[in-house]
């Protein structure tokens, strides 16, 4: 039996992905501090395989039992959350992956590292290829999110090249699904909440920045297939069906039946205007591609997690 080590195991991509491997029939180690994710998220996991370490991997931690895979996860990922823990964000990205290579290297593991779309900044090519270097403010709210992810990627290759690990590096787009929460921010929890409680959607500025969102099932499908590859350069995962912001707000009141009407609000500094993917490197080195579009998936979430979740109501 294979046994992975999924780092930010308790957050909404890490709980998917730990189902998923454990599904699989691996023995699964979640590490995860609690500060953005919650035992919530994992409760529902009984098998005797599964481990969860409380853990806050800023500091060196070291794990007894052989590790095949790491899946590197653990940051915070929304952006009211980077903008509330600028300096976790930026420690996790670096001492956090510095001691997460260190243990892959401890134990001979494959590495994954989940990057962003983050790393393309605020993008002046579109779609965005991998070898796109990007257009970052280092220096904005967004750049210790951002900067970190880059440093964790410059980190990842260093340990690739001198210490011969077995790296990979994922670039994640807008993922969403069930578990996000209520609360975090992001444009689809938010619109999702507040178009099931026919309450006003806030959309910012003019509403013509774009985003391409994948589904969380396809998102994990793709993880796992970077990670079983031999590949070492960064692979682009996500949805290439691009919507501007005012059409997400429209399909979420299409979809959850809502009579909610869409307001405008300030766009926050440094919103990248445009994002979408190009997924040929994934296409052709994993033959991975997203299989649910937009509506689907935003129905799915709004029937597997619940009105109540949704809304934001403790359970
Ligand atoms: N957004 C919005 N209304 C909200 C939350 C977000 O219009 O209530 C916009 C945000 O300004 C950005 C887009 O939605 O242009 C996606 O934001 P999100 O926080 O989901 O992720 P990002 O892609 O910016 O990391």
């Amino acid at each position: 039996m294979a046994t992975s080590l999924v780092t930010g195991g308790a957050g909404f991509l890490g709980s998917h992905l730990c189902d998923e491997l454990l599904r699989r029939g691996d023995r699964v180690i979640c590490v995860d501090n609690l500060e953005t994710g919650s035992l919530h998220n994992i409760e529902h996991i009984r098998a005797d395989e599964f481990t969860f370490v409380n853990c806050d991997i800023t500091e060196p931690y070291f794990i007894e039992e052989p590790i095949d895979s790491v899946y590197h996860l653990a940051s915070p990922a929304s952006p009211i959350d980077y903008l509330r823990l600028p300096l976790q964000t930026l420690k996790v990205g670096s001492h956090g992956t510095h001691h997460t290579l260190g243990l892959a290297k401890e134990h001979r593991a494959r590495f994954l590292l989940a990057s962003t779309s983050e790393v393309y900044g605020d993008p002046q090519v579109h779609p965005q290829t991998e070898d796109y270097w990007g257009h970052v403010n280092p220096i904005g709210p967004r750049g210790v999110y951002d900067e970190a992810k880059r440093y964790a990627e410059a980190l990842t290759m260093a340990y690739h090249r001198q210490q011969g690990v077995d790296t990979a590096i994922v670039r994640i787009f807008n993922t969403y699904g069930p578990r996000m929460r209520a609360h975090d921010g992001r444009a689809i929890p938010t619109f999702l909440r507040q178009g099931l409680a026919d309450r006003q959607i806030t959309v910012y500025g003019d509403g013509s920045q774009t985003r391409s969102f994948c589904f969380v099932s396809d998102l994990i499908r793709g993880l796992i297939a970077l990670s079983e590859s031999g590949e070492h350069q960064p692979v682009n995962i996500g949805n290439p069906d691009e919507f501007t912001l005012l059409e997400l707000a429209q399909i979420v009141i299409e979809v959850s039946g809502s009579r909610s009407e869409i307001i405008h609000e300030a766009l926050p500094t440094d919103d990248p205007k445009q994002r979408k993917p190009d997924i040929t490197r994934a296409q052709e080195l994993l033959q991975w591609e997203p299989k649910i579009g937009l509506r689907e998936g935003l129905a799915q979430t709004i029937e597997e997690s619940g009105a109540e979740a949704l809304l934001g109501i403790p359970s």
